[in-house]
């Protein structure tokens, strides 16, 4: 099955209060888009399985601001907090329906327990680098539109935890042993819930955190990719 490739374009240049201020790369972020319509479906099947209930951390928001059509989700959230509003995400998230129950099981299951095996305290907030964000592919220009650009994919660049000891993905995959294991084991425990799993050594551009979507992959959409 093929889909139309759209190439999008984006002026780099935004006049200002006198000054030009530059928006990105010079030439501006360009992208490739398909109309893959499984992460539409997806979406509206999320939301109708009642699976995401707005509370005082997820709240629903109507758009998300982007340049292009392409980018966005139907019904955007902003994830303030996982586990009932026990771990923190700083900043909040911006994310479409199906990301929060992985994110939710993803805490739960993976990196709560990896804390308290490896560093013997509880989890209190997810450092977010990213979650929705308009751009190719690590933000190469001309590459195909990043999974962040469908607040389908999120990035974790620390954990901090509840004595007040903050992992950062950069400084602890080489850190102490404890570190070191914790970080391990939420990496590897993160391709169960998660489509794409990168972090350090799998590329240049996932050296300081790790990157969590839901990306179909393969011809069955059901490969995983995780290094
Ligand atoms: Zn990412």
């Amino acid at each position: 099955m093929s889909y139309p490739v759209y190439r999008v374009f984006r002026s780099g240049l935004i006049p200002l209060g006198g000054a030009l201020l530059l928006w990105g790369c010079s030439a501006g972020p360009d992208f490739v888009a398909k109309d893959e319509p499984w992460r539409k479906q997806e979406e509206i099947a999320c939301i109708a399985s009642g699976a995401v209930r707005e509370t005082q951390y997820i709240r629903s928001r109507t758009a998300l601001g982007g340049p292009s059509e392409f980018c966005g989700a139907e019904r955007p959230f902003e994830m303030a907090a996982t586990s009932d509003g026990l771990v923190g995400l700083q900043p909040s998230a911006f994310v479409a329906c199906p990301m929060i129950p992985k994110i939710n099981d993803w805490v739960a299951s993976v990196v709560e327990p990896a804390a308290r095996r490896h560093l013997g305290a509880a989890l209190l907030e997810l450092r977010v680098a990213a979650s929705y964000s308009c751009r190719a592919m690590n933000g190469v220009s001309g590459a195909k539109l990043s999974e962040h650009g469908h607040a389908n994919a999120i990035d974790i660049s620390a954990f901090k935890l509840a004595d007040g000891h903050v992992i950062t993905v950069k400084g602890g995959w080489n850190g102490d042993p404890g570190e070191q294991a914790f970080l391990r084991d939420v990496r590897a425990g993160s391709c169960r819930d998660f489509t794409t799993v990168l972090g350090p050594g799998a590329d240049a551009y996932h050296g300081d955190h790790f990157h969590l979507d839901l990306a179909r992959h393969g011809r069955d959409g059901q490969q995983h990719i995780c290094h």
